[in-house]
């Protein structure tokens, strides 16, 4: 039988394919510790790839506020972000930064946090999670300018293959005033970059 790529298999069959690639592995998944693992497994991917059920667009475009005024950069810093290599399925754990300069309107900072979790809850590679963050938010607010910049480590490149922790990768997409204007790029990178003093959110 074969299966249609986009047909959305049940729970039942997810927990199977876990029980397969737990004999796979060389264990015995009727033994204790293991019998409840595929159903954990399965939740644990509902939680992982729940990006996929949300529309970052629809979430962004029902979120604008005025802005009496206010035209400065808005910036967002060290957002954990936690997303999922496409390649191996493994972890890709790091943080964001995101700024745009308002044109008239601005949009509350969780809905900016929430459409980096949405594209980072599925499966993805860094260029390709940075520039939809990036794109969505250019589309939906039409700032003057939109700067993203990830830095995150890649589970498969630290924990398997070349085994090299501590090295993280640094993705970054420049739009409108932000490609187009040495000072505001500055300012943001500054910003980013200045040391961080410990305090209570
Ligand atoms: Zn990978």
């Amino acid at each position: 039988m074969t299966e249609s790529s986009s047909e959305r298999p049940s729970r039942e069959e997810a927990e199977r394919a876990v029980r397969t690639l737990l004999l796979w592995a060389g264990d015995d998944p009727d033994r204790e510790g293991l019998r409840e693992t595929p159903a954990r497994v399965v939740r644990s991917y509902e939680e992982f790839f729940a990006g996929y059920d949300v529309d970052p667009v629809e979430l962004l475009a029902r979120s604008f506020e005025e802005t009496e005024g206010y035209d400065e950069m808005v910036v967002l810093r060290d957002i954990r972000l936690e997303s999922y290599c496409e390649h191996h399925m493994v972890p890709i754990i790091g943080r964001a930064h995101v700024a745009y300069l308002p044109r008239g309107r601005v949009v509350g900072i969780s809905k900016l946090a929430r459409v980096i979790e949405i594209y980072a809850k599925r499966l993805q590679i860094q260029e390709k999670l940075t520039a939809q963050i990036a794109n969505t938010i250019e589309d939906v607010l039409k700032p003057l300018g939109v700067a993203v910049v990830l830095e995150a480590s890649h589970q498969c490149m630290t924990t398997r293959g070349v085994h090299m922790p501590g090295v993280s990768m640094v993705t970054s997409r420049m739009l409108g005033a932000f490609r187009d204007n040495d000072s505001t790029r500055r300012e943001f990178l500054a910003m980013i970059q200045a040391p961080r003093a410990p305090f209570e959110g």
